[in-house]
C-alpha cells in the first residue's frame, strides 16, 4: 500500500486543527541576524551595519537586520533590471505558475508566517492566523490567476510592463502589504524592489525565503531593509520605472515632490480617519460590533480604521452605552494567546504618539472614557479609548491617531452627517450602518471615500480594488484595477 502524504489544504480554518498550539513558539526558527535579499540570495549590507528588530509585547529584542545603503540599494536595482529582461519575455502562463507556487508555499507555512508577525508586530494572534496571512496567500492566488489573462482584462490595449518598481510598506499589515505588492507586479512582468518597515521586517524576510525556495528566477524580487533613507534611495534610483508607496501621508508628499518631472509611475497609499456612521433604523447589536472592530481590529493601526464615529441622535445613547460594555469585555493581553483582543502597541515611538493624542483630546475638552482592563506591565499597550462630545474643529477628529482611540460625534439628519463626514483632508474608507438600501446608495455615492462598507466594516478581499481620494492618496490596490498601476498600454 502506497503511503498517502498529506497534501496543503485549501482551507485554513481545516488546516489549523492540526496545528501545534500557537502560543508555543518553539517550532518557529529564526536566526540571530538577517540580510539583504538581491539577486536571489542573502549577502551582508555594504556598510556591515545592523539594526535591532523587538517584540513590542515584551520589549525583548528578536534578530538583527541588515541596513541596507546607496550601494545595496544599487545592487538590488541592477539585478531587478537585469531579470527583467527575462522574466518580462517568459511566456505569461509560466509566470502564473510561479506566483501560484509563492502562494501555495505561503499557506503550507502559514503558521510560521502569523507567528512570527505576532512576535514582529503585536498584532493578536487570532488576526495573523485569520486574516493577515490567508489574506496574503490569496493575493499571490487571486493574481497568478491574471497573469495569462491580461489581454482578456484589457482588450485591444496591447498591455506591458513597465520594468522595475520599487515599493514601500509600511508596519501595520506586514506580510499582507508586500503581498499587495509583489504579486500585481509578478502577475504584469514586473521585476522588484521591496522594502519593509523597520519595525516589521522579519516576514518580508521570511517571504524572502520563501521566493528564493519557489525557484522564482533570481533577481525578480529583491527585498531590501533598512530606515527612511534606504526608502529615498529606492525612490530617487534613476532605473526604476514605478514607486508603489503604503504609508504616512508626510512621507507620500515627499516622495510625490521627489520624483516630480521624471518619467517614474506613481502610487500612494495613505493615512485616513474614516467616518463610521449609524442611523437610527440599524441593526444596533451588529452596529456595536462593527464600531468595535472597526477602531480596535489591529489596535486601531488600520489605515481604514473607523476612527470617527458618528450616531444619530435617537440612538446616542444606546449604542455609546453598549459600546461601553462591550468594551469592557474586550481583552489586552500577550499577543500569542488566541484570546486576546487587543495586542501590543506596534513600538515604543507609536505609543508615545498615541498617548499624546489621549492628552490632546482631553485638553481639547472631548470627554474621556476607557475599558478599566488591566494593562501588561511589560511591553506596549493602550487601552480601548472613547472620546464623547467630541467636535469637528478638535485635534482628534481630524488627525489620524492610529491607535485604539475612537471619537463620537452625534448628528440629526442625513446632510449633515455627509457634511462632517467629508469635512477632513483624508478620504479612504467610511461605513454606513442603516436598514434601508435608499440611504445606503444616497450615501455611498456621496462620501469622498474610496471604500465604502455597509453594515459591515473592515472586510478585504484580493478581487476588491482599495484606495483613497483627497490626502489618502491615489492608485488602487486589489482587483482588475490593482494590473493597471504596473502596465503601460
Ligand atoms: P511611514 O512612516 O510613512 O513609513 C512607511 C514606509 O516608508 C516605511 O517602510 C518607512 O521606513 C518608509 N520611509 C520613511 N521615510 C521615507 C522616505 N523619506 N522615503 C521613502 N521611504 C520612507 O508610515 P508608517 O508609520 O510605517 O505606517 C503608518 C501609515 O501608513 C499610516 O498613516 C497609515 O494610514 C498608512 N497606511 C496606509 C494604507 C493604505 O492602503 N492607504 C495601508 C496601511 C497603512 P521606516 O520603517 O524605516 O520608517
Ligand atoms: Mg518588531
Amino acid at each position: 500500500m502506497t503511503k498517502k502524504t498529506k497534501q496543503p489544504s485549501l482551507d485554513f480554518k481545516t488546516d489549523w486543527a492540526y496545528a501545534p498550539a500557537l502560543e508555543d513558539t518553539k517550532h518557529i526558527s529564526l536566526k540571530k541576524q538577517y540580510d539583504l535579499f538581491i539577486d536571489g540570495e542573502f549577502v551582508k549590507p555594504h556598510s556591515k551595519k545592523y539594526f535591532a528588530t523587538y517584540n513590542p509585547a515584551t520589549e525583548q529584542k528578536l534578530a538583527d537586520i541588515a541596513e541596507a545603503d546607496q550601494t545595496d540599494v544599487n545592487k538590488a536595482v541592477s539585478a531587478a533590471r537585469k531579470a527583467f529582461e527575462k522574466w518580462s519575455k517568459i511566456s505569461a502562463s509560466e509566470r502564473g505558475k510561479y506566483i501560484y507556487r509563492i502562494a501555495r508555499l505561503m499557506q503550507e507555512r502559514a503558521r510560521e508566517f502569523s507567528v512570527i508577525e505576532t512576535l514582529d508586530g503585536g498584532k493578536p494572534i487570532r488576526e495573523s492566523r485569520d486574516i493577515d496571512i490567508p489574506l496574503a496567500a490569496n493575493h499571490f492566488f487571486y493574481y497568478a490567476g491574471w497573469a495569462d489573462k491580461l489581454e482578456y482584462a484589457f482588450p485591444n490595449r496591447n498591455p506591458k510592463p513597465l520594468g522595475v518598481a520599487g515599493q514601500i510598506i509600511p508596519w501595520n499589515f506586514p506580510l499582507l502589504m508586500a503581498a499587495w505588492k509583489i504579486a500585481p507586479a509578478l502577475a504584469t512582468g514586473n521585476t522588484v524592489v521591496l522594502k519593509p518597515a523597520e519595525s516589521t521586517s522579519l516576514t518580508a524576510l521570511k517571504l524572502a525565503e520563501l521566493i528564493r525556495d519557489s525557484g522564482l528566477p533570481n533577481g525578480v524580487v529583491n527585498i531590501v531593509t533598512g530606515a527612511g533613507s534606504t526608502g529615498a534611495a529606492i525612490v530617487n534610483h534613476p532605473d526604476i520605472n514605478k514607486i508603489a508607496f503604503t504609508g504616512s501621508t508626510d512621507v507620500g508628499k515627499l516622495i510625490q515632490k521627489s520624483i516630480a518631472g521624471t518619467s517614474k509611475k506613481l502610487t500612494l497609499e495613505l493615512g485616513g480617519k474614516a467616518a463610521n456612521i449609524i442611523f437610527d433604523d440599524a441593526p444596533i447589536d451588529q452596529a456595536v460590533e462593527g464600531i468595535i472592530n472597526g477602531i480596535f481590529f489591529n489596535q486601531g493601526h488600520v489605515c481604514c480604521a473607523g476612527s470617527r464615529l458618528f450616531i444619530q441622535e435617537g440612538v446616542a445613547d444606546v449604542v455609546i452605552r453598549k459600546l461601553k460594555d462591550r468594551m469592557e469585555t474586550l481583552i489586552v493581553g500577550d499577543p500569542l494567546d488566541k484570546n486576546t483582543d487587543i495586542g501590543a502597541i506596534n513600538s515604543k515611538e507609536q505609543l508615545s504618539k498615541i498617548n499624546k493624542y489621549i492628552t490632546i483630546g482631553k485638553n481639547e475638552g472631548a470627554e474621556m472614557y476607557q475599558s478599566s482592563c488591566a494593562l501588561p506591565t511589560k511591553g506596549y499597550f493602550c487601552r480601548p479609548t472613547l472620546f464623547l462630545n467630541a467636535s469637528q474643529s478638535h485635534r482628534i477628529v481630524q488627525e489620524e491617531i492610529f491607535g485604539p482611540v475612537l471619537t463620537i460625534q452625534t448628528f440629526r439628519t442625513i446632510e449633515e452627517v455627509i457634511e462632517k463626514a467629508n469635512n477632513i483632508p483624508y478620504g479612504l474608507s467610511a461605513g454606513v450602518w442603516t436598514d434601508k438600501g435608499s440611504k445606503i446608495f444616497n450615501l455611498t455615492s456621496k462620501l469622498r471615500a474610496g471604500v465604502v462598507w455597509a453594515n459591515t466594516y473592515n472586510k478585504f478581499d484580493p478581487t476588491s480594488p482599495f484606495g483613497g481620494y483627497k490626502e489618502s492618496g491615489f492608485g488602487r490596490e486589489g482587483g482588475l484595477h490593482g494590473l493597471m498601476p504596473y502596465l503601460t498600454f
